[in-house]
């Protein structure tokens, strides 16, 4: 089993993290950092440790399979349209033509 040794930031004590009871948190874009989520096996407490260079290497290298996560995106509903934003001009322009209507129909459903 694959244990990772480090310092707990809560209790200050020298721990062994089993990997297989820890997240090796990555982007889903190649990226020479990740994150590594456990909860100290002495303090109970939950912690998140920077991971880079030759422990990533070894830990991907020794079979660690890292959750790749992607940024969060918006549904396409609620995504912007792909136009350029309203300015100054577009909003006289709108007035102007709001100007010329002299009644609106009462929308019915
Ligand atoms: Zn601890």
């Amino acid at each position: 089993m694959t244990e990772v040794l480090m310092t707990c930031t809560r209790c200050d004590g020298e721990i062994a993290v089993r990997m297989d009871q820890a997240i090796l948190r990555m982007d889903i874009e190649p990226r020479a950092d990740a994150e590594l989520l456990y909860c100290c096996p002495s303090c109970g407490a939950p912690s998140v440790r920077r991971v880079v260079g030759e422990l990533l290497t070894l830990l991907l290298f020794v079979g660690v399979e890292p959750l790749r996560l992607s940024e969060p995106t918006l549904p396409r509903a609620d995504q912007p349209p792909a136009v350029s934003p309203l300015t100054r001009d577009d909003l006289l322009t709108w007035h102007e033509v709001l100007h010329d209507i002299e009644n609106v129909t009462p929308w019915q459903p």
